[in-house]
């Protein structure tokens, strides 16, 4: 192709009209970071918490757990849960999002137990399902490396209880997040990620998230999750493990280009290079609020820094149908992909 890519007007729009017109997948979206933005602020007013410290025009990876610590406050009950996450899946919906797959540990609201917060999803979700029927929403519970061994014991035993014995299709599988900076994925598998696999649990980790912290890429990699989310910090070596291994990687462009205190998207490396590697990459979120994106925008800005045709994109789009936790609608998807 003469000239830059997508370099007219006329180009730009077709391919931001496919982007929209696609079916899409978001495997990695944190319940808390992707409340509507008029909800966040409505909720810190009625709580009386000032917001006034965040920069949502800049938000780091500091001012991500800012934001965190604030959702903490006012996402206090079960009905603004089931709020928050109804309003979450219209807007998925809206971006013509077929496949959801939510994040979150369960929490205790007052009276209410970490049990009541896991049942109050799976209501939700079931309402979803009439709400928005061109959308399949599941969960995949949360192991905090940012909060006490026994509450993330807690959460393993609940999300094993619903995955494994109850055999409840709207919970997936388990996810590994928090402050990259709190301790290590290795103080996890001996208690929760090693006895989870052995149940038959499937497991994504935020992996590379910040420098040099290699020596716990090895170990997440030796583990061989399901699936890995940004490995935004690998070398070399770790790439071509991560190929190898054939790890699906969920990228999250938006994401990355604030934690990673980035100016433009053109200096991410990591996605071109795990892309260039034959990965199977799926374009996510990650938090929609604190990044001010959606998923037709993150499947655009993926076209635009790999310059992809339609056929490729569509291609990518496809492999991702396979790194899904829910093993029952892959077909569903696949057909109308
Ligand atoms: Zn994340």
């Amino acid at each position: 192709m003469e000239g830059a890519f997508l370099g007219t007007d006329k180009q730009l729009q077709d391919m931001y009209q496919l982007c929209f017109n696609i079916p899409k997948i978001e495997l990695h979206s944190h319940i808390g970071g992707n409340l509507r933005p008029a909800t966040f602020l409505e909720l810190a007013e009625k709580e009386g918490i000032s917001v006034d410290h965040i920069d949502f025009y800049n938000v780091t990876l500091k001012g991500a757990f800012d934001i965190f610590a604030v959702v903490g406050k006012i996402l206090n009950s079960l009905d603004v849960l089931q709020r928050v996450i109804r309003e979450i899946v219209e807007d998925y919906s809206k971006t013509n999002t077929r496949y959801l797959e939510l994040r979150s540990g369960p929490k205790a609201f007052g009276e209410n137990t970490k049990e009541d917060y896991i049942k109050a999803v799976v209501e939700v979700l079931e309402e979803c399902e009439t709400l928005f029927p061109h959308i399949t929403v599941r969960l995949l519970v949360s192991i905090n490396r940012s909060a006490p061994m026994e509450s993330n014991l807690e959460a393993y035993e609940l999300a094993k209880k619903y995955i494994v014995d109850e055999k409840c299709k709207y919970i997936v599988g388990l996810e590994f997040s928090g402050n990259p900076k709190d301790n290590s994925f290795e103080d996890y598998c001996e208690n929760i990620f090693n006895p989870a696999r052995e149940a038959g649990i499937k497991i994504s980790v935020h992996t590379a998230e910040i420098e040099d912290h290699h020596e716990e890429t090895e170990k997440i990699l030796d583990f061989k999750p399901d699936r890995l989310g940004h490995c935004c910090y690998m070398n070399e070596e770790e790439f071509k493990r991560v190929a190898e291994l054939e790890i699906p990687v969920e990228v999250c462009i938006s994401s990355n280009v604030g934690t990673m205190n980035l100016s433009t998207i053109s200096q991410i490396k990591h996605i071109p290079t795990l892309h260039s590697m034959g990965c199977t990459i799926i374009p996510c979120c990650d938090d929609t609020m604190l990044f001010n994106t959606n998923m037709i925008n993150e499947t655009f800005e993926l076209v635009n820094m790999l310059k992809l045709e339609e056929e490729e994109l569509k291609s990518i789009l496809n492999k991702g149908i396979d790194a899904i936790f829910d093993d029952e609608v892959k077909a569903l998807l696949a057909s109308e992909t």
